[in-house]
């Protein structure tokens, strides 16, 4: 029998209604902020990713999954791991920042080549948001507090720890880099092996190293922070300050460098304590050189930058915290179960369909015209709260009868009862 490949999961019809419950909750607080959808491609060219996460990632060493398609020249081709490259892209490709700031949001699966257990997979789904055209501190906390209240809307936010970091600008963060690197060359010996490999390739991923033997070594090592030049830290500040007038809490996280290359000033993470090791559920930061540095892949010139802000958050995390801590309630897939007798069945089907133009609040379900027994059985199954029971004598008299599923009384009323929510509200 042919399974699915490992890492990449069914998501089946119990699961999905709360996928659908969660996806409308963060759609709603998008729009409260005016935030636009935008549809991207699940494929773009291997350079575009290559050149905007750092060839020195994770992601790009080696969690891609790369092909060559059949066109003529042959294309590098990867499934996307993550959407902000093909967001800028695009935003660049149909000069959507031309007179505008576009507020984007995008949702869909990403694809990573790691080890999958709980938390993390091969074909997982985010939810990004790109907030491009502004280089001031508000366009941060903004997104910051726009998550914030997705996890007060989903009964989260005692749960979620904000941690943020400032990676100021990249000259300062190569001066950074070249004091931290003579500081630990000396002591590479104590270094664990991924560590000591980064300090040539991508030594500030040292800082987010696991290993309690380098993070011992990091605590005397020289500070980011310190590096930063005034504006870098005013910025900083000004976030925080928007963070403290929103009465929203952070920790500042020093080590907290993002494995991603495009990030410049702030970044930050959402983290939960009860995910185990996959504890982040959501993470951004600025990215004010990526547009530039894409234009530029095209040119060969340096191309002026647009600045931008993001970030992205991991739906399976975010189900499984609200799974752990704030589950929805039963998501049932039915209302009213409409029963008909097999002779007067396309009376039920007639019922039916007005029914469902009247009230878009109802989900309403029929079994088919078999036996009364046999349809009264799906009723019992279907979750509904109430079942409608349509016959001969029902339709003579223009009537319907009901059943209450949970106290199993039934009464008969006029047809039309059902219409007005105020009879029957869900
Ligand atoms: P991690 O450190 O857990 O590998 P990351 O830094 O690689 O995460 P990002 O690239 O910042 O993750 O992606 C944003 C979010 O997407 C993460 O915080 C997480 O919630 C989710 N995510 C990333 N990779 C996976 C995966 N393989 N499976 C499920 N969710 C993921
Ligand atoms: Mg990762």
């Amino acid at each position: 029998m042919i399974k699915a490949i490992k890492g990449f999961n069914d998501i089946l019809p119990e699961q999905a209604a709360k996928w659908l419950r969660l996806e409308k909750i963060l759609a709603e607080v998008l729009a409260r902020y005016g935030y636009e959808h935008i549809r991207l491609p699940i494929v773009e060219q291997t350079d575009l990713f290559a050149r905007a996460i750092g060839g020195a990632t994770d992601i790009v060493e080696k969690e891609m999954y790369s092909f060559i398609d059949k066109s003529e020249p042959p294309t590098p081709l990867t499934l996307r791991p993550e959407g902000t490259a093909g967001a800028v892209r695009a935003v660049i490709e149909h000069n959507l920042l031309r007179g505008d700031a576009p507020k984007l949001w995008y949702i869909g699966p990403m694809f990573r080549y790691e080890r999958p257990q709980k938390g993390r997979y091969r074909q997982f789904h985010q939810l990004g948001v790109e907030s491009f055209g502004s280089a001031l501190p508000d366009a941060d906390a903004e997104l910051i507090a726009m998550t914030y209240l997705m996890w007060q809307m989903l009964g989260l936010k005692d749960e979620m720890q904000l941690q943020l970091n400032s990676l100021g600008e990249s000259d300062e963060r190569h001066a950074y880099r070249d004091a931290l690197v003579s500081y630990l060359t000396d002591k590479q010996d104590q270094l664990d092996e991924d560590s000591k490999r980064r300090l040539s390739t991508n030594p500030l991923r040292i800082l987010d190293s696991k290993e309690a033997s380098t993070q011992a070594l990091l605590a005397d090592a020289p500070k980011l922070a310190d590096f930063l030049s005034d504006e870098s830290t005013a910025h900083f500040e000004q976030v925080k300050a928007y963070l403290d007038e929103l009465g929203i809490k952070y920790e500042i996280n020093p080590h907290l460098v993002r494995g991603l290359d495009y990030y410049n000033k702030t970044v930050f993470e959402w983290v939960t304590d009860k995910l185990g090791s996959q504890a982040t559920v959501c993470a951004g930061g600025r990215y004010d050189g990526l547009i530039g540095q894409l234009k530029s892949m095209n040119t060969d010139k340096p191309a002026k930058s647009e600045p931008g802000v993001g970030f992205a958050m991991g739906l399976e995390r975010l189900l499984l915290l609200i799974e752990a801590v704030a589950p929805f309630d039963d998501v049932a897939a039915c209302d009213v179960f409409v029963v008909a007798h097999p002779d007067v069945y396309s009376a039920g089907v007639r019922f039916a369909q007005n029914l469902r133009y009247d009230r878009a609040d109802l989900r309403i379900k029929m079994g088919g015209a078999t036996s009364l027994k046999a349809q009264m059985k799906k009723a019992d199954k279907s979750g509904a709260r109430l079942t409608v029971i349509i016959a001969q004598q029902e339709l003579d008299e223009q009537t319907i009868s009901i059943k209450n599923m949970q106290t199993g009384e039934q009464q008969t009323v006029e047809q039309q009862w059902l219409s007005s929510t105020d009879n029957f509200s869900i």
